[in-house]
């Protein structure tokens, strides 16, 4: 079969504990379904992002023996390519500039609800109201080489977002099963390009991702609700999505998910042995056993829980309806 899967690490910081666990249940599903497995560094946001990040994020992947099968690639350069499939996106009439600041996006939103609105308890979850639709469309001409350019089109302060309709779309996770979200009520119209400057991560990750020919995602769940957002693009693009699955996240001791904002401890590969012990744990997180022995290689170990993977989560095929 042809399988190709991807650890996709934004180089915001070091790995933790949550996202080596992410990287290593993508590469033994790549190597259970005898597929490749890609790093690409996800560097877009050139403000949070840092190269020293990256090169540490490599150096942790490669002491537990999780490399990439091909050469690494980074968003950061790779524009380009985000110019074209953007480009894509306007030639169909999709795409519209935004100036709105998220102070007014929140008060637009507050005004056309009566009562509590849902979704706004954070941001994060706020339905964009749509206040810039009648700006004039992007033109096609617009295509032109280099017409995406922040000075030219867009200035330092213009968002791109799309055009999304009343639709729910349908998918199916691998260990969630079937979901379903109806992106135009839920999240409304999301941006492609940041008024700051970068493509948005849902633009880059779905370029990526087809321009990478990947065909199974496995990534941690606190990104599921992204998948929607960029199975849309993927119809939009004509491309058939690859399939999902989401794992669980680790929690600190308050529930919280693992990351920098919640203070993860630092992972402390400094030896073979609290390497092999780290991985253990990620394994553990996975549900997979680790053999008592102290002199158990990490190659065995990778080796066995391999095997343990590909009975646990065989590839199944979502029911006919999905
Ligand atoms: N770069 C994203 C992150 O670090 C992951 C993207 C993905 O796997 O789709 O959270």
């Amino acid at each position: 079969m042809s399988y190709i899967g991807r650890f996709a690490p934004s180089p915001t910081g070091p790995l933790h504990l949550g996202s080596l666990v992410a990287a290593l249940a993508s590469w033994l599903d790549a190597r259970a379904n005898k597929g490749l497995w890609l790093i690409r560094m996800e560097d877009i946001d050139r403000e949070r992002c840092k190269d020293h990040f990256s090169h540490l994020i490599l150096d942790q992947l490669s002491r537990c023996q999780l490399i990439s099968d091909q050469e690494v690639v980074y968003q950061s350069q790779r524009t380009h390519i985000y110019d074209t499939y953007t480009s894509q996106l306007i030639q169909q009439g999709l795409l519209y500039r935004c100036n709105c600041s998220r102070a007014q996006i929140w008060s637009a939103r507050l005004a056309s609800t009566t009562g509590s609105p849902q979704n706004t308890s954070s941001f994060a979850g706020l339905v964009y109201p749509g206040t810039c639709r009648n700006i004039p469309p992007l033109l096609e001409s617009t295509q032109a080489h280099g017409a995406l350019s922040e000075d030219h089109w867009l200035g330092k302060s213009f968002a791109l977002r799309i055009k999304t309709s009343p639709q729910t779309l349908d998918w199916w996770d691998r260990r969630l099963g079937p979901g379903a979200q109806d992106v135009g009520a839920e999240v409304g119209d999301f941006v492609i390009k940041r008024s700051d400057g970068p493509y948005s991560y849902q633009l880059c990750v779905v370029a990526d991702d087809i321009e990478q020919c990947v065909t199974h995602i496995v990534r941690g769940e606190d990104l599921a609700d992204n998948t929607p957002r960029q199975i849309l693009l993927y119809q939009l693009f004509q491309h058939r999505p690859p399939t999902y699955m989401h794992v669980p996240l680790v929690k600190n001791k308050d529930g919280d998910k693992l990351s920098k904002q919640t203070l993860a401890p630092a992972l402390d590969l400094d030896s073979m042995d609290k390497i092999i012990q780290t991985m253990k744990s990620a394994a553990s997180h996975l549900g997979l056993q680790s053999t008592e022995s102290t002199n158990c290689s990490l190659e065995s170990l990778l080796q066995n829980w391999t095997h343990q993977w590909s009975l646990i989560n065989p590839l199944t095929s979502p029911p006919i309806d999905h």
